[in-house]
């Protein structure tokens, strides 16, 4: 049952990090630099716009990015820094119709995008109710963090977000030593682990510590993950169908779009199961 409750309480803690796309002038397309690989088709500048950035902000080829080799834009999530930046920091002024602001707003959009990442760390740490001890602390982390990210874009650039991160990172490796001490399971340590490619299929994982870990195209098909700490794990291409992830501390949307699951994969209250888990469970049938 605490899992339940544990989820329900992030969810409403953490709704305003998430990507609001129809409140945002498409800054992750114009502010951040990307280069042709796997991931997107082409090279491009920060501060450039997208060859695919329609007038009115939207994606031309959203339907297809994957199929077009933007795969990078179906994985990027913002935690909500995108809408915060246009709408707060500078107060809905467009950089297309108020080209002055264009080159702050993109130098303030991705120091945005670490506060509001850490704000999503600390709202989970606070809906649990196993961190209780340490609620104060994080509930002040939590506001300190915010008040950081209502500065001006000038304030905002300036920002050593590094300094801020390193306080708030030993504030969460605590917290989820408390979640994860309560957990029945071998609770295995996994931190920074190299586990690219490895066979977890079906292993106990749950509050296992994962921070860090690399697992690359590992297959973690039926692996119990409830309770893992996963802060900062890299899931790219890994096999996460039918694995429990309900309950799994510091996941992130970004790291389930860049992993691969199915209908089966099991996820707390607030995620969404990425649109190319669908499509790729239709192509295996
Ligand atoms: S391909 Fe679409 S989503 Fe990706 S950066 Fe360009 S406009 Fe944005």
């Amino acid at each position: 049952m605490p899992r339940e409750r544990e989820a329900s309480a992030v969810g409403t803690e953490r709704s305003e990090l998430r990507a609001d796309c129809g409140n945002c002038f498409a800054l992750c397309c114009v502010a951040l630099p990307f280069s042709a690989s796997a991931d997107f088709a082409v090279d491009k500048d920060a501060g450039r716009p997208c060859a695919n950035l329609r007038e009115d902000f939207r994606c031309g080829i959203h339907a297809r990015l994957r199929r077009e080799g933007f795969s990078g834009c179906t994985v990027f999530d913002c935690f909500g820094a995108g809408q915060k930046v246009s709408r707060v920091t500078f107060g809905g002024r467009d950089w297309r119709r108020d080209p002055r602001t264009a080159r702050r707003m993109f130098a303030a959009f991705p120091v945005m995008r670490q506060l509001h990442e850490l704000m999503w760390y600390l709202a989970d740490a606070l809906g649990r109710p196993r961190t209780r001890p340490l609620h104060r602390d994080l509930r002040r982390a939590l506001d300190d963090v915010e008040r950081l990210s209502l500065g001006s874009a000038e304030e905002l650039v300036a920002l050593d977000v590094a300094e801020v991160r390193r306080g708030v990172d030993e504030l969460l490796s605590r917290a989820g030593e408390l979640v994860r001490a309560a957990v029945p399971g071998p609770g295995r340590n996994h931190r920074r682990a190299d586990l690219v490619g490895a066979r977890l299929r079906g292993a106990d994982l749950r509050g296992a510590n994962l921070r860090g870990a690399c697992l690359i195209a590992a297959d973690l098909r039926g692996a119990d993950l409830r309770n893992a700490d996963l802060i900062g794990a890299d899931f790219r291409d890994t096999d996460l169908r039918g694995a429990d992830l309900t309950g799994s501390l510091f996941l992130t949307q970004a790291q389930l779009n860049a992993a691969r699951g199915d209908e089966a994969t099991r996820l707390s209250a607030g995620f969404t199961r990425p649109a190319h888990w669908r499509s790729a469970a239709r192509g295996r049938g």
